[in-house]
């Protein structure tokens, strides 16, 4: 195997190999752009130091014949004396991880070579700062030494000179500090500073390969469900340098704005500096716009290259650059990070601009983006009381107590507060600071910063460079204009306009959820640029999906709205809810009930009330199928709570005050307690066991489709028996219903067409569906109790018990309650569909757990063959695009 590739032999499709930034650096060189000479250590080589603690045997060679490749092109050899080349050694992984792995700049500089690159350059200043960097970065990111430690030694030789910006400190200054961290080197590392410029990079390589592994990088893929074997590719680039003075500068780019998808000049740029200082928001950047001020023939040059850029990848591309004496350098370029609605916008924008067609701006955009672009915004005629304003950095409107740290941000939502993480700004260790907050509002850095970067990442509110707030994390509060926020206050921060604000903003809808609703017309002429895009797109996702999508509605109100959001049915109504409120106390009777009159009084009561809901519900869905679960949860639920009827019953005793019914009540939870009950008596067992239940409802929902029907109305029901564990249980009930069938015919004169069929949420049921096909002439596969038996998990507790360290450990990677185990669960569901269908060629199969509205879990229902997935109304349009986007 090969395991270095020149910068000229990669292209952008080697992702996996060369990693992202490796295989577009070749795409780069290749396209012509000016890119500074180097190579890439394949992901394989990574891979292989890691699983074995060491690097394969040939990589050392194949980087020798590499480098002296460079060595030649360049005229010049690594660290040579009089005058080095200077490489940087970059992590860059399949997935982007920004700033969570590694890069050393300027390697290759020593004591001796320091002087040489003073000399070649004519500035002593920059070869001395240009030192003092990399004896910064390799001590922390190779040798492991406390950054801080630099960073005060840089302070102080700061506030010693009485500056405040590094570019002030002369050669002689910097000379003195690099004594200085050298001296930090040995003290923390145990060891020198490596002299030898090959031993510097070897070094380097492997600590960009052990970053693959640090915490943060961890913490960071479990976040992005970015898979833990990949490795990271490493990039050997010849040094350009931005830190030789005015007419050289670094700065990063956007083809177009990352948060509106409009096209124009969006970037910072910064003169005089290095790469990461943009990014650490060390100094304050000037906008890209004004580099056209300070180096039109740089800037031209840019722009030439975006246009070049976008046209190739068909994309909007974010780029890093540096300009180092006139000249321009690419040095990163890829696919950029976009908001969710940019995502639609940019999709829309390019199938007009002719670079995509409509299938591939469905493949630009995904579910969860537009779950983002269905939150509430804030109220804009709600009085508010502006504190600030930064920039917009990633959409939302977020609430909370301000918090000044990662660890009370991490407190305080776990005892259930809503916190606004504010800090002047972050950096990797904020991460879980991050995730635990609604928002994340900074002072400092603007759209590629840190906190910028990440919150979009993880769609969260940010607002970041709000430079009127002064931050003080010691004393935790922010001052700004003379008010004082402390700890605790609530703040709001508006992600879509930079805008904060004091105390609790109202929220609103978002003018996507009023198109679904149908109070924003995307055809009007006024309609919301997005709106419009959200509108073109999902017409396509509709028009090519197979998969059918229907709501878990229980009520004729929600019906209706998940109607308007694009259902084709519902796929689950429960009845519980039917038995609840004021009919609780027929419940009872009918619980209590000791002989059979009793009970069937009981329900005769029950009847009209469940079957006035169904006709309801029918109305609502006219012409489309409607799905009723028959009842389902154990009895117990219905009745009171045993320690508080234990003690009305022990009160009434000792005033010697005999309460019959709540004796007999009392009796009855006993009895019908259960250690484990869901696992009790319930589902189809209630159905067997309780004379008359699942009949009444028959016949209330016969009844119900037969008034409709005599009402000229279209009414689709299909009737559902829920945890069937063998076709002899689905047997007896479905003769059952099948005589109150006829006989609703019969007195009423309606031919009905009710279909009957089963959930499967059993194993067994999963197991043997080939014989449950028989007895049914639906599927409907129910994955919360499918997942919580086939797991034996305990839906209910064990996500708060011991969840968190499963997914911390890597046992799995997100919720099996979240997205379908297609392994375990979804192997069940795969064989039950090809066994069910054997039996049944028309066996009408669908899905009705939360998976339904799961992006990846719609993909894998799509790829088994199911006829329709189910979820809850407001993520039916998720599903309706996941569905699209799995079909084309
Ligand atoms: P990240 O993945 O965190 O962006 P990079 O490898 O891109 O890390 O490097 C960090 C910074 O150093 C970037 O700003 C980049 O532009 C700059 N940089 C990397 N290599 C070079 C180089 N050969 N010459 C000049 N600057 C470089
Ligand atoms: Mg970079
Ligand atoms: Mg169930």
């Amino acid at each position: 195997v090969k395991f270095v590739y020149d910068f000229t032999e990669g292209n952008k499709e080697l992702k996996d190999l060369l990693g992202g930034k490796g295989a577009n650096l070749a795409e780069m060189t290749n396209l012509g752009l000016p890119v500074p000479p180097g190579f890439t250590i394949t992901t394989e080589a990574c891979k292989v130091y890691l699983d074995s603690g060491d690097e394969p045997a040939a990589l050392r060679d194949e980087v020798s014949a590499h480098l002296s490749a460079l060595e030649k092109t360049m005229g010049k050899k690594l660290g040579q004396a009089d005058d080095p080349l200077l490489v940087s050694v970059r992590s860059g992984a399949k997935f982007s991880m920004p700033g969570m792995m590694d890069t050393v700049l300027n390697i290759g500089l020593s004591d001796k070579s320091v002087q040489g690159l003073a000399k070649q350059s004519g500035d002593d200043r920059f070869a001395w700062d240009s030192y003092r960097r990399l004896i910064q970065m390799f001590g922390k990111t190779v040798l492991g030494v406390d950054g801080e430690l630099f960073e005060d030694a840089l302070d102080k030789a700061k506030e010693t000179k009485k500056v405040t910006v590094d570019t002030d400190l002369d050669a002689a200054e910097l000379k003195k500090l690099v004594t200085k961290f050298k001296k930090i080197v040995k003290s923390e590392a145990g060891r020198d500073f490596p002299q030898d410029p090959r031993e510097q990079m070897d070094l380097a390589i492997h600590a960009v390969f052990d970053s693959w592994n640090t915490d943060r990088a961890k913490l960071y893929r479990r976040q992005e469900r970015i898979p833990g074997d990949l490795g990271t590719a490493v990039n050997v680039c010849s040094m350009v340098f931005g830190n030789l003075g005015p007419d050289s500068g670094t700065g990063v780019a956007f083809t177009r704005d990352p948060a509106s998808g409009q096209q124009g000049v969006y970037g910072d740029y910064l003169q005089n500096a290095q790469g990461e200082d943009v990014v650490a928001g060390i100094r304050n950047t000037v906008p890209l716009a004004d580099l056209e001020q300070i180096d039109k023939k740089s800037y031209d040059q840019l722009m030439q290259i975006m246009e070049t850029l976008e046209t190739h990848y068909k994309d909007l591309c974010d780029i890093e650059f540096t300009i180092e004496r006139g000249q321009l350098w690419m040095l990163q370029t890829r696919v950029g990070k976009r908001t969710a609605g940019a995502a639609f916008r940019i999709a829309t924008q390019l199938v007009d601009q002719g670079l995509i067609d409509e299938a591939e701006a469905l493949q630009r955009v995904n579910g969860a983006q537009l779950a983002q672009l269905m939150f509430p915004r804030f109220d804009e005629d709600a009085k508010v009381e502006q504190l600030g304003r930064g920039i917009a950095a990633s959409p939302g409107a977020a609430v909370g107590k301000a918090v000044f740290d990662s660890y009370t941000a991490i407190k305080w939502s776990r005892s259930g507060e809503k916190v606004i993480l504010i800090r002047r700004e972050t950096n990797p260790d904020d991460l879980d600071g991050m995730i635990a907050a609604e928002g994340i509002l900074t002072s400092r850095g603007g759209k590629t910063s840190h906190a910028a970067v990440v919150a979009r990442g993880m769609g969260k509110t940010c607002v970041c460079g709000a430079e009127d707030l002064e931050v003080d994390t010691k004393r935790r509060r922010l001052t700004v204009n003379g008010h004082v926020v402390e700890e605790g206050d609530v703040v709001s921060i508006d992600g879509s306009t930079g805008k904060v604000y004091l105390g609790e903003v109202p929220v609103v809808p978002s003018p996507v959820v009023e198109y679904f609703e149908g109070r924003m017309h995307a055809g009007a002429d006024d309609a919301d640029e997005l709106v419009k895009a959200v509108h073109r797109i999902m017409a396509y996702a509709d028009r090519v999906r197979r998969l059918r999508v229907r709501a878990n509605a229980d009520n004729a109100e929600d019906a209706l709205r998940a109607r308007r959001f694009g259902a084709q049915g519902i796929g689950l109504c429960r009845t519980e809810h039917m038995f609840l409120g004021e009919r609780r106390e027929l419940v009872e009777h009918l619980i209590l009930a000791d002989t059979d009159e009793e009970r069937e009084n009981a329900l005769k009561e029950l009847l009209p009330l469940q079957k006035r809901d169904f006709i309801e519900l029918f109305e609502a869905m006219d012409g489309l199928p409607v799905t009723v679960r028959l009842l389902d949860p154990p009895l117990h639920e219905f009745l009171p709570d045993i320690t508080e009827l234990s003690v009305r019953v022990a009160l009434a005793e000792s005033r010697k005050d005999h309460n019959e019914n709540d004796l007999r009540l009392l009796q009855a939870v006993h009895r019908l307690h259960e250690q484990n009950p869901m696992l009790g008596l319930r589902g189809v067992r209630l159905g067997l066991v309780i004379p008359g239940l699942f009949t009444m409802q028959v016949r209330a929902i016969a009844e119900a489709a037969a008034e409709r029907k005599n009402a000229k109305g279209d009414p689709r029901a299909e009737i559902m028996i829920p945890l069937v564990g063998t076709v002899q249980e689905l047997e007896i009930v479905r003769e059952e219903a099948e005589q109150v069938i006829a006989d609703v015919e019969r007195t009423t004169g309606v031919a009905l067409k009710l279909a009957l069929g089963t959930m499967i949420e059993l194993p067994r049921a999963a197991l043997t569906a080939g014989q449950i096909a028989e007895a049914a002439e639906f599927f409907s596969f129910g994955t919360n109790d499918l997942t919580q038996t086939v797991w034996g998990f305990s839906r209910d507790d064990v996500e708060a018990s011991f969840f968190t360290a499963y997914l911390e450990k890597g046992i799995f990677g997100v919720s099996p309650f979240e997205t379908i185990d297609k392994d375990g669960v979804g192997k069940l569901v795969r064989d039950a569909v090809a066994a069910g269908r054997a039996t049944r060629p028309d066996l009408k199969l669908g899905v009705c757990g939360e998976h339904g509205g799961d992006p990846e879990s719609v993909h894998f229902f799509h790829e088994v063959g199911l006829d329709y997935v189910s979820c809850s109304p407001f993520r039916i349009p998720v599903a309706r695009l996941e569905a699209g986007r799995a079909a084309s």
